[in-house]
């Protein structure tokens, strides 16, 4: 085709590294045929189409982040329109509001998070949850999920929607257009549902440029 450059690239997609499970998200992406880059600081991410936002310590990835200045460049890839999808930790740190008064840091969902919502005996548990497809039109899919010290999604606002909720009714995955937060695994639950909305969406992220 004369004169028509087509971006043919595939996107790449960044997963923050400066602490927590980084590995399992880069192992899930390599596992669908996704390019990934480690990010630890602003110029990485230069050319990323999505992100993902991994658990740990999410006090500590707090330091980190700012101590980097990677909260604005974060901040603008998601209003760029690129997929961003925060698990665990990565969840807190999208949140409007987190209980019992820590700073929000990216700010990117109207939700309200509890740090570690579930008792001790459940400090870690499994499950199969329904959650609502990221595609449009898509419906509701059960999917298997761990939680480890986990953050419950106490109120969503208008801004947000809610994808999943456990039987008894908990918000443990929220919506905001292109960003997603999950208080849960799916990289551990060998889910790879989520990792690839991210990749389509990310390669439509590409293709607009
Ligand atoms: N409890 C951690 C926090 O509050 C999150 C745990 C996780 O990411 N698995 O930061």
């Amino acid at each position: 085709m004369a004169g028509a450059k087509r971006r043919s690239a595939a996107p790449v997609i960044g997963v923050m590294a400066v602490q927590g499970d980084f590995r399992e998200h880069l192992d899930t992406l390599a596992s669908i045929g996704a390019l990934t880059r480690e990010v630890r600081l602003p110029e990485d991410l230069e050319g990323v189409s999505g992100l993902i936002l991994p658990g740990g310590e999410s006090t500590a990835m707090r330091k980190l982040y700012e101590r980097w200045n990677l909260v604005a460049p974060i901040k603008a890839l998601a209003a760029s329109g690129a997929p961003i999808l925060g698990t665990c930790a990565g969840a807190i740190l999208l949140a409007t509001k987190i209980t019992d008064g820590d700073t929000p840091v990216l700010s990117l969902i109207d939700m309200e998070v509890q740090r570690n919502a579930f008792g001790r005996q459940l400090e870690s548990f499994e499950t199969t949850l329904t959650m609502q497809s990221l595609k449009p039109g898509g419906g509701a899919t059960p999917l298997r999920a761990v939680f480890i010290r986990a953050p419950e999604i106490v109120r969503v606002g208008p801004a947000a929607t809610v994808i999943a909720q456990l039987p008894d009714g908990k918000i443990v995955a929220a919506r905001q257009g292109n960003v997603v937060g999950i208080s849960f695994h799916p990289e551990i639950a060998g889910e790879t549902r989520l990792h690839r909305w991210v990749l389509e969406q990310a390669a439509q992220h590409a293709r607009r440029g």
